[in-house]
């Protein structure tokens, strides 16, 4: 892309002000934080609920970006730089990628469908990037964002496409079908269950269909229920297992680790291995053979190339290296726009000074190899890269392009050289196509822990954040609660998290909580609940705020902040309203009042109270009656001080249940981490945990036979037990035993039998077809922390703190 601003302007029908339409733009960018931005760019500032990028436009200029989509020019910055006024800027990123993708003719396919949009738009890739130079979706981008995004990145070498659609609501497709205009449509399944986006099914289905409303062929799995709302002027081609007028027709027989499909197309019949045998993915296959049929592939050549598929990894993980290093294992894939999207990632998690990229050739860019690898090379410079490992006979001859580079021909050279490459304190991406076998890497930089993790979805954590954004007032301040190692779910990557999205303020419990924050680099401000006096020192050192909520503190406070000669430094103070835990009663408030008053060496930043049962309907009066008396006491002080401190009182069911209450700021906690006190709210809300572990060990016992301590279990019939490496110890509660609870193995309940131990429990899996080495799962999405909460008689927060620390944290993004 190299265009000058000139056409933009008409093309969205915009208002220009600035000194040169002349200008070119080589890229487009929606992220101000990105480190790819430069005056090249040409950067459209998005508006959300709680989000307008119009506030970054000066920052973005001091960086040399010269050209912005807006929908006004902010004040003081006219004249600074060349703005395109539309009305909408969404709306003009739409329109500019369905002008830019109307200057490409080639075959794209595009797919939407309920589940496995990504696999079949990664296997199709993979099945046919032999012959055709691709242009795919990064990752899963298929949202209204994410799918302009994905187009615009097409280039003059390119010559097919495959991009998935996504959608929540209606009225949404029209957009992306305009965006994509695909010549091949692949719809993979309609869930049987309708989203919340959608009045019933047949709205869903109708929505959906929308994405072929031009294409030259349909492909689907031939179905009644979606027949009857397809346009009968698209032709279709269609696969089944039952009905025989389908275009192809198969039979399915699965072995142990694989299935063979009789496949019967225009009276021949063939037979095709693939690596799989679950459901889902036989029939994305499904979807990849009729693809390469409609193309007129051979059946030796879809045979042999099927027969290769993998499972595919889409997800960005964080993980703990050696050497007090940190992983982001991008190791499945390396194509030039996820490059892109893991550079900016890396930004977003690094945890280190230095910054480390593992890279193995890139294939399929569209791009000749010097010109590919000078880009590449821009856009590591640009990301401030340390050291670059190259791993491949053609990105090792460009190895000179590269700052600090080393290279190998081969991964297992790399492996050879390790010891010699000194990884200490870095943060390191390894990202590398798939048949570098970048695992194998990955597994050597790993810290070695035992097979316990838990996993954190880091997506899933800004979407909370989102949907409790969009419940504020657009004035309204956010404080987020990431005490207790974030409600257990790892302190430093979350806070990192949250500074990218820019909340107000975090808060923690004790001192040592916020210094650890501060010293892995975390800038936001910092409150501290409950910061005992003999922290105050540290407090200060590490600019923390701290809560005072005593006559006792204020002077200890003011004391230390008079020796140090502070000024205006920030405290909040805490008034008890009825949680009778700490805080200021209301006849504290005239002595405080006068002995903050002529002090000039701190300055109340904020006045605070915390609701004792925003949860619970019965107590709504009671709530009422805080929110009251905060706002009267936190008014007498502001009155008589003559200030204007930010208040606050609501936690996460405050902002849900008591909306007038939001004040000046909240401070959202449990909700972030995708657990709400209200079953419709937590529909809304992501599973951002799962606690993972392995079987260890499968037995069979008799009848009379007995598990565990104490022989709590005694088996009636013969019963297999398997045995799984987590206990008490880890934070499983022992009252989850003893037939209680269970745990989840190949998606079926498997009970917990006998006693839990300090580091063990064992599980029924009589009836559950499973082996040594299986995945198994304690809490997630499907055995939600609520709901063991609810059976054995405590509160999800326990639940979520109790994960002991010697659980390995492992956290992706999608
Ligand atoms: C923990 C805490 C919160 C957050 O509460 P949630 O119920 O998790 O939203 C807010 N304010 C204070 C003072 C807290 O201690």
């Amino acid at each position: 892309m190299n265009l000058p601003i000139k056409n933009i302007i008409s093309i969205l029908n915009a208002n220009f002000e600035g000194n040169s339409d002349n200008a070119i733009f080589d890229n487009i960018s929606i992220d101000s934080r990105s480190f790819q931005n430069n005056q090249k760019t040409l950067f459209f500032a998005l508006v959300g609920t709680n989000h307008d990028a119009h506030l970054y436009i000066e920052e973005l200029i001091l960086k040399g970006v010269k050209n912005f989509v807006v929908t006004h020019v902010p004040e003081k910055l006219k004249d600074k730089a060349n703005f395109i006024i539309v009305e909408n800027t969404l709306v003009a990123l739409q329109k500019f990628a369905s002008y830019y993708r109307s200057l490409f003719h080639f075959p794209i396919i595009g797919i939407t469908g309920s589940n496995g949009k990504t696999i079949v738009k990664e296997w199709l890739n993979f099945l046919l990037s032999p012959d055709y130079n691709i242009i795919r979706s990064p990752k899963s981008y298929n949202s209204q964002v994410g799918v302009p995004l994905s187009v615009i990145s097409i280039n003059e070498n390119h010559n097919f496409g495959i991009f998935e659609a996504g959608i929540s609501t209606i009225n949404e497709m029209e957009n992306l079908q305009e965006i994509i205009k695909p010549t091949i449509g692949i719809l993979t399944n309609i869930g049987s269950a309708h989203d919340e986006g959608f009045a019933d099914i047949s709205q869903k289905i109708k929505e959906k269909l929308k994405l072929f409303s031009e294409v030259d062929v349909l492909i689907l799995h031939k179905n009644k229920t979606i027949e009857v709302f397809l346009d009968p002027k698209i032709k279709t081609f269609t696969w089944s297992t039952t009905d025989k007028t389908a275009h192809v027709f198969f039979q399915k027989k699965t072995f142990n680790d694989y299935s063979v499909l009789n496949i019967t197309h225009q009276n021949q019949c063939f037979k095709i291995k693939i690596p799989f045998i679950d459901e889902a993915s036989v029939e994305n296959s499904m979807h990849c053979i009729l693809t390469m049929l409609y193309l007129n592939y051979d059946l030796n050549t879809i045979e042999n190339r099927v027969s290769q598929l993998f499972p595919v990894e889409m997800r960005l993980k964080v993980k703990k290296g050696i050497n007090n290093c940190t992983l982001i294992d991008d190791s499945y894939s390396s194509d030039f726009q996820s490059l892109k999207i893991a550079l900016d990632f890396l930004e977003n998690q690094k945890q280190h000074l230095k910054k480390t990229l593992i890279l193995s050739d890139i294939f399929q860019s569209g791009l000749e190899n010097d010109d590919l690898y000078s880009r590449v090379s821009q856009l590591i410079v640009s990301n401030k890269i340390g050291r670059v490992i190259c791993i491949g006979e053609t990105i090792s001859k460009y190895k000179t392009k590269f700052p600090n580079a080393t290279s190998f021909n081969l991964t297992e050279q790399f492996i050879e050289a390790f010891d010699t490459l000194e990884f200490a304190n870095e943060t390191i991406l390894i990202k590398g196509s798939r048949h570098f076998e970048f695992e194998k890497i990955v597994s050597l930089l790993e810290e070695k822990t035992h097979e316990t993790v838990l996993e954190i979805n880091l997506n899933a954590i800004s979407h909370n954040l989102n949907y409790y954004k969009s419940k504020l007032n657009p004035k309204t301040k956010l404080m987020v609660m990431v005490k207790a190692f974030g409600y257990g779910s790892g302190g430093f990557e979350i806070a990192k998290l949250l500074s990218h999205h820019k909340v107000d303020y975090l808060g923690v419990a004790f001192a040592d909580e916020g210094i650890e924050l501060r010293k892995q680099g975390i800038e936001l401000p910092i409150m501290v609940l409950n910061p005992e006096m003999t922290s105050f020192q540290s407090i200060i050192q590490y600019k923390l705020e701290p809560e005072i909520y005593s006559i006792r503190g204020l002077k200890a406070f003011i004391k230390i902040a008079e020796q140090k000669q502070l000024i205006s430094y920030p405290i909040h103070i805490k008034l008890n309203t009825g949680m009778n835990r700490l805080g200021f009663d209301t006849e504290m408030l005239p002595e405080s009042i006068s002995i903050v008053k002529k002090n000039k060496t701190i300055e109340i930043k904020s006045i605070l109270s915390h609701l004792a049962s925003s949860d619970v309907a019965a107590d709504k009066d009671f709530t009422l009656k805080q929110i009251h008396d905060f706002e009267k006491d936190a008014n007498f002080i502001t009155q008589n001080l003559g200030i204007h401190p930010i208040l606050h009182i609501s936690n996460t069911s405050g902002i849900s249940n008591f909306p007038q209450a939001q004040f000046d700021m909240v401070r959202l906690g449990i909700g972030l981490y995708g657990i709400s006190n209200n079953e419709t709210e937590t529909k809304n809300l992501e599973t951002v945990g799962t606690l993972k572990s392995v079987i260890s060990q499968i037995r069979n016992i008799d009848a009379g036979e007995s598990v565990g301590y104490s022989r709590k279990f005694m088996a009636e019939k013969p019963t297999k037990v398997a045995t799984i490496p987590i206990g008490y110890a880890d934070g499983i509660s022992r009252a989850w035993g003893n037939g209680l609870g269970y745990v989840l193995i190949n998606n079926q309940k498997a009970s917990i039998i006998g006693s839990i131990c300090m580091d063990m429990l064992m599980v029924d899996v009589t009836k559950i077809n499973c082996f040594e080495g299986n995945e198994v799962i304690l809490f997630g999405k499907n055995l939600s922390v609520s709901k063991i909460a609810q059976m054995t008689n405590t509160i999800s927060y326990e639940i979520l703190t109790s994960v002991s620390h010697r659980v390995k944290r492992v956290f992706y993004r999608e």
